[in-house]
């Protein structure tokens, strides 16, 4: 059986803990390969080698450190399809579906290759009489990635382009589910010359995980994964007194006002409900309808297009989207059906026993529509995870606007309309982190920031963008003051600003 390794300090590392996760290859339904879950001892290594990487690395001129991200990013570039085709296998996206995972990882290391013009600081001239005043934002020094199975390039690649770029050293210990992609990305860093010990990886569960935050040597903890577990590190990386930013899961609504084109909204809603098997953060898992009428149209929209899609393998050209990532998901997912069924919503189309010819024991659940769903069911409150999609009908503007400002979850939200004086409202208004006109998955390009609200983001700066480079440094702010000469003597009085 296939062994993935750790990466340490430049090179591939076997587990040593005798414990192993199972990593399966979805289409098939089969373990592919077993993956080592570190013991703390292995993780105080990888820590100890990216501690000694830092004086080095963080000493680097910053323009120097974007150049080796950027040739970070031709290596990443020139091994795409292999890179795709490793997370399709272990993930069950389909190949197309893999590339975008990888290409809006790499937006942000490009992005973070601009780290000298981020990371200047302010300047105060004559702040007091002959006195100036400047600041400068420093690396905190070993910092920690934990990060989700569902976009095992992109996470991984948000959190180290800008953590590198800004010279601190980083242990990331990414999803046991589908750890293939992020070791490859860590050795192609190696290749494209990045120094030994400055990106090392780590697998494992919260033996790992705790490792981590209970040594004093990491300084920060960014975490992306279920919100329970987004909590608990915050939590925990608070009492170990070093900083968090952790981001959790999603119901993510998608309001249909009746002037917007319905046909176009319901396109938009197939790609954002199923793609991916529903596995996204911010895929939109509930539909709200304004009025009967486009309610009613829309049901009519949706059930002709989930009849024309292809659940497939995940290498083949003609699916739309694939498996499921594991057995557990499957399970999980074919349970809610079974609770929206029992709790009264109308199961329209019933993804459960979803069969693909050749692929028996593959994890295939099917599209799944609920209609009639009401924000009291089980169904509505709780993140599914899969390609279940509810359909929660709003009577009028106000009704469809608190449906996603009161769920306790604010990820990401839509409005599709052809109104633009609703848009502006929606946008004001509604309480959720990521918003979306007529764009159903609104997740903001590498120079912006990316961050639910609520229950979905624990801490107050999001990831990429300006918010990534803040929180992977901190400030020093320097009085300076140069004396003119003995005649002024010493200065018994707490200096003033003015
Ligand atoms: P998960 O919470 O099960 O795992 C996330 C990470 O935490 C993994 O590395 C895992 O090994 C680790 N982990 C699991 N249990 C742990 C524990 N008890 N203690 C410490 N660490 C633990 O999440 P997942 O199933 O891998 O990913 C799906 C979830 O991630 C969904 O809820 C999804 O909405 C969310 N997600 C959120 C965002 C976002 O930006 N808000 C992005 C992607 C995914």
């Amino acid at each position: 059986m296939t062994q993935i390794p750790h990466f340490i300090a430049g090179t591939r590392v076997p587990g040593e803990s005798g414990r192993f996760g199972e990593v399966y290859n979805p289409v098939q339904g089969t373990v592919a390969a077993q993956v080592p879950l570190a013991t703390a001892d292995e993780v105080e290594r990888a820590v100890t080698s990216a501690q000694e990487a830092f004086p080095v690395w963080s000493a680097l001129n910053p323009q120097r450190r974007g150049r080796l991200l950027l040739k970070w990013v031709d290596r990443i570039n020139e091994n795409a399809d292999e890179l795709a085709e490793l997370l399709s296998n272990e993930h069950g996206k389909t190949l197309e579906d893999a590339r975008g995972d990888i290409q809006r990882g790499v937006e942000v290391v490009e992005f973070a290759a601009g780290a000298p013009h981020l990371l200047k600081g302010e300047f105060s001239a004559n702040a007091g009489t002959g006195i100036d005043v400047h600041s400068v934002r420093q690396p905190l020094g070993v910092v920690a990635g934990i990060t989700p199975f569902n976009f095992p390039a992109m996470i991984p690649l948000w959190k180290t382009g800008i953590a590198l770029a800004a010279g601190n050293t980083f242990v990331l210990k990414p999803s046991e589910r589908d750890p293939s992609v992020p070791v490859r990305l860590t050795e192609l860093a190696v290749e494209a010359g990045m120094p030994e010990g400055v990106l090392n990886v780590v697998h494992g569960d919260k033996t790992a995980v705790d490792a981590l935050i209970e040594d004093p040597r990491v300084k920060a903890m960014g975490f992306v994964g279920s919100s329970p577990i987004a909590q608990s590190i915050y939590v925990a990386a608070a009492q170990h007194n070093k900083r968090a930013q952790c981001f959790g899961g999603a119901k993510n609504h998608m309001v249909i006002m009746p002037d917007a084109d319905l046909e176009q909204a319901a396109d938009a809603l197939m790609g954002a409900a199923y793609g991916s098997a529903g596995e996204r953060c911010m895929a939109v898992s509930v539909a709200v309808p304004v009025g009967e009428a486009t309610a009613d149209r829309l049901v009519d929209l949706l059930r002709e297009r989930i009849d024309q899609l292809t659940l497939g393998p995940s290498l083949d050209p003609a699916s739309d989207f694939g498996p499921v990532v594991g057995p557990d998901a499957k399970e999980r997912i074919e349970r809610y059906i079974g609770i929206g069924e029992q709790e009264g919503a109308t199961l329209l189309v019933d993804g459960r026993g979803a069969e693909v010819a050749g692929h028996p024991d593959g994890f295939w659940v099917g599209a799944t529509l609920f209609d009639h769903v009401t924000p009291d069911m089980q169904i509505y409150k709780d993140e599914i995870f899969g390609p279940v999609l509810c359909v929660v009908r709003a009577e009028d503007y106000e009704e469809a606007l608190r449906l996603p400002s009161e769920h306790e979850y604010g990820n990401g939200v839509a409005i599709f309309t052809r109104d633009g004086d609703t848009a502006r409202d929606f946008t004001s208004r509604v309480d959720v982190g990521m918003v979306g006109v007529n764009v159903p998955i609104p997740v903001p390009i590498a120079y912006y920031t990316f961050g639910g609200w609520k229950a979905s983001g624990f801490g107050d700066l999001n990831q990429h963008g300006t918010d990534g480079l803040k929180f992977y440094t901190k400030t020093k702010t320097v009085t300076t003051r140069w004396p003119s000469g003995a005649k002024e003597g010493s200065s018994f009085v707490m200096p003033a600003g003015s």
